[in-house]
Protein backbone atom coordinates (compact mmCIF):
# COMPACT_ATOMS: atom_id res chain seq x y z
CA UNK A 1 0.00 0.00 0.00
CA UNK A 2 1.52 3.16 -0.80
CA UNK A 3 2.23 6.30 1.74
CA UNK A 4 -0.49 8.51 0.83
CA UNK A 5 -3.17 5.15 1.25
CA UNK A 6 -2.12 3.95 4.10
CA UNK A 7 -2.23 7.59 5.77
CA UNK A 8 -5.49 7.93 4.61
CA UNK A 9 -6.76 4.32 6.04
CA UNK A 10 -4.42 5.09 8.84
CA UNK A 11 -6.64 8.54 9.79
CA UNK A 12 -10.04 6.65 9.27
CA UNK A 13 -8.71 3.64 11.44
CA UNK A 14 -7.18 5.82 14.32
CA UNK A 15 -11.13 7.85 14.24
CA UNK A 16 -12.48 4.61 14.70
CA UNK A 17 -10.39 2.42 17.36
CA UNK A 18 -7.17 3.59 19.42
CA UNK A 19 -7.32 6.95 20.13
CA UNK A 20 -10.49 8.31 18.46
CA UNK A 21 -10.80 11.92 17.51
CA UNK A 22 -13.59 13.47 20.02
CA UNK A 23 -16.02 15.75 17.24
CA UNK A 24 -16.43 18.94 19.48
CA UNK A 25 -19.98 19.92 19.79
CA UNK A 26 -21.79 22.38 17.84
CA UNK A 27 -21.80 24.67 20.68
CA UNK A 28 -18.02 24.42 21.07
CA UNK A 29 -17.04 25.02 17.00
CA UNK A 30 -19.09 28.09 17.11
CA UNK A 31 -17.23 29.43 20.44
CA UNK A 32 -14.20 28.99 18.71
CA UNK A 33 -15.46 30.85 15.54
CA UNK A 34 -16.34 33.82 18.02
CA UNK A 35 -12.69 33.81 18.91
CA UNK A 36 -11.12 33.83 15.43
CA UNK A 37 -13.43 36.63 14.61
CA UNK A 38 -11.94 38.39 18.30
CA UNK A 39 -8.87 36.99 16.55
CA UNK A 40 -9.33 39.24 13.73
CA UNK A 41 -10.23 42.19 15.57
CA UNK A 42 -13.80 42.51 15.20
CA UNK A 43 -16.69 42.28 17.65
CA UNK A 44 -18.62 38.98 17.69
CA UNK A 45 -21.74 40.93 19.23
CA UNK A 46 -22.36 43.08 16.67
CA UNK A 47 -25.64 42.59 14.75
CA UNK A 48 -23.89 41.58 11.56
CA UNK A 49 -22.22 38.74 13.11
CA UNK A 50 -24.43 37.26 15.91
CA UNK A 51 -25.33 34.68 13.57
CA UNK A 52 -21.65 34.05 11.90
CA UNK A 53 -20.29 31.45 14.05
CA UNK A 54 -24.07 29.39 13.65
CA UNK A 55 -23.49 30.01 9.74
CA UNK A 56 -19.81 29.32 9.29
CA UNK A 57 -20.28 25.53 11.89
CA UNK A 58 -23.18 24.87 9.27
CA UNK A 59 -20.93 25.79 5.95
CA UNK A 60 -17.97 23.47 7.53
CA UNK A 61 -20.50 20.82 7.36
CA UNK A 62 -20.49 20.83 3.54
CA UNK A 63 -16.90 22.14 2.67
CA UNK A 64 -14.83 18.94 4.75
CA UNK A 65 -18.05 16.55 3.94
CA UNK A 66 -15.51 14.62 2.26
CA UNK A 67 -13.86 12.87 5.65
CA UNK A 68 -17.80 11.19 5.74
CA UNK A 69 -17.59 9.40 2.40
CA UNK A 70 -15.17 6.56 1.02
CA UNK A 71 -14.05 5.90 -2.35
CA UNK A 72 -15.35 2.30 -2.22
CA UNK A 73 -18.99 3.67 -1.26
CA UNK A 74 -18.40 6.25 -4.40
CA UNK A 75 -17.51 3.99 -6.86
CA UNK A 76 -19.12 0.92 -5.70
CA UNK A 77 -21.15 0.02 -9.01
CA UNK A 78 -19.27 -1.45 -12.24
CA UNK A 79 -20.76 -1.55 -15.43
CA UNK A 80 -19.31 -4.43 -17.51
CA UNK A 81 -22.21 -4.23 -20.18
CA UNK A 82 -19.64 -2.09 -22.38
CA UNK A 83 -19.22 -4.18 -25.66
CA UNK A 84 -15.49 -4.74 -24.63
CA UNK A 85 -14.53 -1.35 -24.32
CA UNK A 86 -11.32 -1.14 -23.23
CA UNK A 87 -9.77 2.16 -24.51
CA UNK A 88 -8.96 4.97 -22.05
CA UNK A 89 -11.77 6.96 -20.57
CA UNK A 90 -11.03 10.48 -19.49
CA UNK A 91 -12.99 13.22 -17.59
CA UNK A 92 -11.36 16.11 -17.93
CA UNK A 93 -12.33 19.45 -16.11
CA UNK A 94 -13.66 18.30 -12.83
CA UNK A 95 -14.42 21.79 -11.05
CA UNK A 96 -13.05 21.24 -7.51
CA UNK A 97 -12.66 23.32 -4.08
CA UNK A 98 -10.22 22.71 -1.58
CA UNK A 99 -8.68 24.17 1.52
CA UNK A 100 -4.83 23.92 2.31
CA UNK A 101 -4.43 22.00 5.09
CA UNK A 102 -1.10 24.80 6.32
CA UNK A 103 -3.91 27.81 6.37
CA UNK A 104 -7.16 26.56 5.94
CA UNK A 105 -7.51 28.73 2.85
CA UNK A 106 -9.36 27.36 -0.78
CA UNK A 107 -7.55 26.38 -3.26
CA UNK A 108 -9.88 25.80 -6.95
CA UNK A 109 -9.24 24.26 -9.62
CA UNK A 110 -9.68 21.42 -12.45
CA UNK A 111 -9.32 17.71 -11.89
CA UNK A 112 -8.60 15.20 -14.69
CA UNK A 113 -8.79 12.17 -13.95
CA UNK A 114 -8.19 8.78 -16.76
CA UNK A 115 -8.42 5.09 -16.90
CA UNK A 116 -7.97 2.10 -18.53
CA UNK A 117 -10.88 0.10 -17.47
CA UNK A 118 -10.43 -4.00 -17.49
CA UNK A 119 -13.69 -5.53 -16.29
CA UNK A 120 -16.36 -2.26 -17.34
CA UNK A 121 -16.07 1.33 -16.60
CA UNK A 122 -17.97 2.91 -13.41
CA UNK A 123 -20.58 5.79 -13.93
CA UNK A 124 -18.36 9.19 -14.92
CA UNK A 125 -20.39 11.16 -12.27
CA UNK A 126 -18.52 8.98 -9.95
CA UNK A 127 -15.63 10.26 -10.68
CA UNK A 128 -16.23 13.83 -9.88
CA UNK A 129 -18.37 12.46 -6.82
CA UNK A 130 -14.06 10.98 -5.63
CA UNK A 131 -12.44 13.83 -6.81
CA UNK A 132 -15.18 15.90 -4.31
CA UNK A 133 -14.70 13.16 -1.59
CA UNK A 134 -10.62 14.24 -1.30
CA UNK A 135 -11.23 17.74 -2.07
CA UNK A 136 -13.49 18.37 0.96
CA UNK A 137 -10.90 17.99 3.33
CA UNK A 138 -7.43 19.96 4.61
CA UNK A 139 -5.63 19.05 1.73
CA UNK A 140 -2.59 19.66 -0.16
CA UNK A 141 -2.70 19.55 -3.91
CA UNK A 142 0.20 16.78 -4.04
CA UNK A 143 -1.34 14.74 -1.74
CA UNK A 144 -4.80 15.04 -3.26
CA UNK A 145 -3.19 13.99 -6.43
CA UNK A 146 -1.92 10.55 -5.61
CA UNK A 147 -5.26 9.75 -3.49
CA UNK A 148 -7.15 10.11 -6.14
CA UNK A 149 -5.01 8.08 -8.39
CA UNK A 150 -4.41 5.55 -5.63
CA UNK A 151 -8.41 4.97 -4.81
CA UNK A 152 -9.59 4.55 -8.17
CA UNK A 153 -6.44 2.02 -8.38
CA UNK A 154 -7.29 0.47 -5.03
CA UNK A 155 -11.33 0.34 -5.53
CA UNK A 156 -11.22 -0.40 -9.15
CA UNK A 157 -8.94 -3.12 -11.65
CA UNK A 158 -8.00 -0.89 -14.07
CA UNK A 159 -4.29 -1.20 -16.31
CA UNK A 160 -4.03 2.23 -15.25
CA UNK A 161 -4.98 5.41 -14.11
CA UNK A 162 -4.05 8.96 -14.33
CA UNK A 163 -4.68 12.13 -12.48
CA UNK A 164 -3.64 16.05 -13.13
CA UNK A 165 -4.91 18.90 -11.12
CA UNK A 166 -4.37 22.26 -11.94
CA UNK A 167 -5.03 24.76 -9.43
CA UNK A 168 -5.37 28.58 -8.12
CA UNK A 169 -4.11 28.81 -4.56
CA UNK A 170 -5.73 31.46 -2.36
CA UNK A 171 -2.83 31.25 -0.09
CA UNK A 172 -0.37 32.55 -2.37
CA UNK A 173 -2.93 35.24 -4.30
CA UNK A 174 -4.04 36.72 -1.13
CA UNK A 175 -1.52 36.13 1.50
CA UNK A 176 2.10 35.29 1.39
CA UNK A 177 3.71 36.52 -2.00
CA UNK A 178 0.38 37.43 -2.97
CA UNK A 179 0.63 36.59 -6.79
CA UNK A 180 -2.58 36.20 -8.71
CA UNK A 181 -2.82 33.59 -11.35
CA UNK A 182 0.08 31.98 -10.75
CA UNK A 183 -1.45 28.13 -11.60
CA UNK A 184 -0.06 24.90 -9.41
CA UNK A 185 -0.31 21.56 -11.72
CA UNK A 186 0.23 18.40 -10.25
CA UNK A 187 0.04 14.47 -12.13
CA UNK A 188 0.17 11.03 -10.60
CA UNK A 189 0.40 8.05 -12.87
CA UNK A 190 -0.20 4.47 -12.37
CA UNK A 191 0.29 1.18 -13.87
CA UNK A 192 0.49 1.78 -17.86
CA UNK A 193 0.43 5.67 -17.91
CA UNK A 194 3.45 5.44 -15.59
CA UNK A 195 5.46 2.82 -17.54
CA UNK A 196 4.50 4.00 -20.58
CA UNK A 197 5.32 7.59 -21.58
CA UNK A 198 3.58 7.69 -24.94
CA UNK A 199 0.67 7.04 -22.68
CA UNK A 200 1.33 10.37 -20.82
CA UNK A 201 1.90 12.07 -24.06
CA UNK A 202 -1.64 10.88 -24.64
CA UNK A 203 -3.13 11.59 -21.90
CA UNK A 204 -1.77 15.13 -21.64
CA UNK A 205 -3.38 15.57 -25.20
CA UNK A 206 -6.18 14.48 -24.55
CA UNK A 207 -6.51 17.12 -21.62
CA UNK A 208 -5.54 19.87 -24.11
CA UNK A 209 -7.26 18.72 -27.03
CA UNK A 210 -10.23 21.37 -28.34
CA UNK A 211 -8.88 23.99 -25.70
CA UNK A 212 -7.00 27.13 -27.29
ZN1 LIG B 1 -1.70 27.42 2.29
Amino acid sequence: MDAAVKSLSARTAEAGAGKPLRRPSREEAEAAVRTLILWAGDDPSREGLTDTPMRVAKAYEQLFKGYRETPEEILDRVFEEVEGYSDIVLVRDITFYSHCEHHMVPFIGKAHVAYYPTNGVVGLSKLARLVDAFARRLQTQETMTVQIAQAIDRVLTTRGVAVMLDAEHFCMSIRGVQKQGAKTLTTHFTGLFRDDPAEQVRFLTLVQSGKA
